[in-house]
């Protein structure tokens, strides 16, 4: 598939491609399909990390379709991962609808990055829902001894059996998507306020990883760099994916 401006651009990037052999699927939830792949050399080549994510080249009746996925259960000794896909309307999801095993699939390996903030947090907050958690389950991993406090949106009940890997000392709570977003908007903001003013100055010595919907997520983090005035080194956020309903 010709990958157009955007692949070049992406080469001038330093990008890595890499083609995906798909060696089995299973259903994690009625919403949710596992694509088990065989990566080749893209984890030897490019070792892995934290919420590590990849460009993967859909077709979309002839046009290349680029969107991101997060590793899950990477093997650098087999060399296989695997990759969660929130089903919805889309591309990408159809794929995962449709996809079985001998297929393969291009993708890409350009700006994904991870880094705890200097120095550690004593505190995590992680903001996401289905198409975050592979990525959340991964920075629990090395979180350590740091309790993190998870808000996860969902848009349908069975979202919430998702495999979703908190310690003991994590608090998760599962907020329904409604008014485009507010609800979890209003619901992060409202504790983190609290929060704020429970501790004071305390905000700063905390780590907040944002990948919601995008405009909730801009929304959080304009909450908390405007509002409580977090330190931006403090704060990793992207949205994850965009909307179409109006707000
Ligand atoms: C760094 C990064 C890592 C990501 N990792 C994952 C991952 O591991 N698993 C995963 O499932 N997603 C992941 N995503 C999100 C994924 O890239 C997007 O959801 C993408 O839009 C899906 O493409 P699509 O072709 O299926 O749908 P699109 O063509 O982009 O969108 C079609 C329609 O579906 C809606 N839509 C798109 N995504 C969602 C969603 N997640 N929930 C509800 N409605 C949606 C859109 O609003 C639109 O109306 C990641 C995103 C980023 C930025």
């Amino acid at each position: 598939m010709k990958r157009s401006w955007e692949g070049a651009v992406l080469k001038v990037f330093g990008a890595k491609d890499f083609s995906l052999a798909v060696t089995g699927r299973e259903q994690i939830g009625p919403q949710f399909m596992r694509i088990h792949v065989d990566g080749g050399s893209l984890l030897a080549d490019c070792g892995v990390h934290p919420t590590m994510w990849i460009r993967l080249w859909f077709d979309d009746n002839g046009k290349p379709h680029q969107r991101a996925f997060t590793l899950v259960n990477p093997d650098a000794a087999a060399g296989t991962f695997s990759l969660d896909f929130a089903l919805h309307e889309g591309r990408a999801a159809d794929w995962a609808r449709a996809v079985q095993a001998g297929e393969t699939i291009e993708a890409t390996v350009q700006g994904s990055k991870f880094d705890l903030p200097d120095p550690a947090p004593t505190a995590a907050v992680l903001v996401g829902d289905p198409a975050s958690i592979p990525a959340i389950n991964s920075l629990l991993t090395v979180l350590g001894d740091i309790p993190a406090t998870i808000w996860l949106e969902y848009s349908h009940d069975p979202d919430r059996s998702l495999p979703v890997h908190a310690r003991a000392r994590d608090t998760v709570s599962w907020v329904p998507r409604q008014d485009g977003g507010d609800r979890l908007v209003g619901e992060v903001c409202a504790a983190l306020t609290a929060r704020a003013e429970a501790t004071g100055a305390g905000m700063d010595t905390g780590y907040y990883w944002l990948a919601a919907e995008a405009a909730s997520t801009r929304a959080i983090t304009r909450h908390l760099r405007k509002t409580l005035g977090v330190d931006k080194r403090r704060i990793n956020a992207l949205g994850y994916w965009r909307s179409g309903e109006a707000s």
